[in-house]
């Protein structure tokens, strides 16, 4: 099943509101309420044509969690050190971009990348999980961007304003519900058409059911939080004009803009 939230330009339920898509792609039957909760997902009996709404990020996470260093290819590439617990931080809610929309390349910084992502979705209130029942608290996976300024990154004390401007998280285009946490599963970031990364979760160093267990072990996750699981190797710039396609396997293809910030007035 394919998740998606919608923005509603009119009719019964103007706003926003999630959905099915159907599996031909072009239409979504919208449900009452968070897509989560079990035995929830009523539908309100409305359908509508893909093309005549918006496709907006597909969650509304109380926070954004992020995994780093979780390739041994990207920590060489980053000069950064293997070994240790798993090094994650969080990225504002204002990084949130939708399908098609626009990451803004701050004029401060001389040096945005591109880390394409899986992003795994929670769906249950999860505290103190096991690695063995971590798939129970899964909803899906999604695709992701982690933008980094890494002159911020690399020369701020801590990695919060490099990891943390506005857009630097474009999310979705939808969430896939019939994923499985152990299965190998593909990872590629596009920019222009030229494939920039390759990747598959078997390189991942902390697997998702160890990253359930460990983020459970001290922050409670709420359904619709993220966890972005860390980037493989091949990250590159972004530029003004680049459209960024980041393909998970088996869950689609997000894609993006990049636009230079627009001088003060
Ligand atoms: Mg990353």
């Amino acid at each position: 099943m394919r998740v998606v939230r919608v923005g509603l330009r009119s009719g019964s339920a103007p706003g926003h509101g999630y959905g099915i898509l159907a599996k031909d792609g072009e239409t979504v039957a919208l449900i009452a309420g968070l897509p989560y909760a079990d035995g929830g997902r009523e539908p309100t009996g409305e359908t509508v044509r893909l093309s005549d709404v918006t496709l907006l990020v597909p969650v509304e996470p109380s926070k954004i969690l992020a995994v780093g260093r979780n390739f041994a290819a990207h920590a060489e590439e980053m000069g950064l050190a293997l070994g240790g617990p798993p090094s994650v931080f969080m990225k504002p809610l204002q990084t949130l971009v939708a399908e098609g929309g626009d990451v803004v390349l701050p004029s401060s910084s001389a040096k945005v990348e591109h880390e394409g992502e899986i992003a795994v979705v929670i769906g249950r209130t999860a505290r103190n999980v096991s690695k063995a029942d971590a798939a129970d608290y899964v909803f899906g996976f999604t695709c992701a961007n982690d933008v980094s300024a890494r002159d911020f990154q690399k020369g701020d004390p801590q990695i919060t304003r490099g990891k943390g401007f506005d857009t630097f998280c474009p999310l979705g285009p939808w969430i896939e519900t019939d994923v499985s946490l152990t299965q190998e599963r593909g990872l590629s970031c596009t920019v222009n058409g030229e494939l920039r990364q390759s990747g598959s979760t078997r390189d991942l160093i902390y697997d998702i059911p160890t990253m359930i267990e460990w983020l459970s072990s001290w922050t409670t996750l709420l359904p619709g939080d993220v966890v972005l699981m860390g980037s493989p190797g091949g990250t590159g710039p972004l530029l003004p004009g680049d459209k960024v396609e980041v393909e998970v396997e088996g869950v689609g293809v997000l894609t993006h803009l990049c636009v230079g910030e627009p001088a003060e007035s």
